[in-house]
């Protein structure tokens, strides 16, 4: 069987009430990944910029260990990088990210903390692959409100984790088959809080990917987005290239 790769579309708008984009996003042939900073004097950023540059780190390494593996241990050392750029800065005490973020081999590697999402969208039918650590999320799993209730919730945008450079932080990683013609959505709640699933469905099911990721940020700005919004749009693609495995050749003799 030949590989996979994704085919990304990348799509990031700093809506239209905040001053800052603190979102960062980061996409490649075999990784990609959304981030949602918070945190005061442009921390957000920080944070977030800090939680992707150790993934794309990853990215362009051998791994000495299997990818999940090595996926949730990038996400803790950009756990650990937060907490010192903190511990060196005094206005970027307090700062976090949320992370989502999927590594494809055969199989999807998923990581994620905080109440970014990836979805896959496959054979028209859409799955949330990530569970948010969200308060609302809480609510939502002991039946005290329902998913249309949680949209307009005064707390929907509470995170119960995020990095922080705290002590056991601890990103969820999950594995699923990746097949050809999937498409995934990685985004900021920025998106998830104003489109409903059926929306986000009948736009990946329906639409080319480059419009995909246009249509949707302009979506959620109109149906009055009040945070940055993110977006990447991956599609599942067959290659006959040999070079994107994430281990070293082994060396004949
Ligand atoms: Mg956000």
């Amino acid at each position: 069987m030949g590989a996979l790769i994704l085919e990304c579309a990348v799509r990031t708008d700093v809506g239209p009430v905040r001053k800052n984009n603190e979102d960062s996003v980061f996409a490649t042939s075999r990784l990609a990944a959304v981030a949602d900073g918070v945190g005061g004097h442009a921390a957000g950023e920080i944070a977030s910029r800090a939680a992707i540059d150790v993934l794309a780190a990853l990215e362009k390494s051998w791994l000495s260990e299997p990818l999940p593996t090595a996926l949730g241990e990038a996400v803790l050392a950009g756990n650990e990088r937060i907490g010192f750029i903190a511990s060196c800065r005094p206005q970027f005490e307090g700062m976090s990210t949320t992370l989502t973020a999927v590594a494809l081999d055969e199989d999807y590697v998923v990581a994620n903390i905080g109440d970014s999402r990836t979805y896959l969208l496959r054979d028209r039918e859409l799955t949330q692959l990530t569970r948010d650590d969200s308060y609302l999320q809480l609510l939502i799993e002991s039946g005290t409100v329902d998913i249309e209730q949680a949209r307009r919730h005064p707390q929907r945008n509470v995170v119960v984790e995020a990095l922080d450079g705290g002590p056991q932080r601890a990103p969820t990683v999950t594995t699923h088959p990746a097949r050809v013609g999937d498409r995934l959505l990685l985004c900021s709640d920025g998106l998830s809080d104003v489109l409903d699933d059926e929306t986000i469905r009948e736009t990946l099911a329906t639409e080319p990917r480059d419009r995909c990721a246009v249509l949707l940020v302009e979506m959620a700005l109109e149906g009055g987005a009040r945070d940055n919004v993110t977006v990447v749009v991956a599609d599942a693609v067959a290659t006959d290239r040999s070079s994107s495995s994430w281990h070293r050749p082994a060396t004949a003799g």
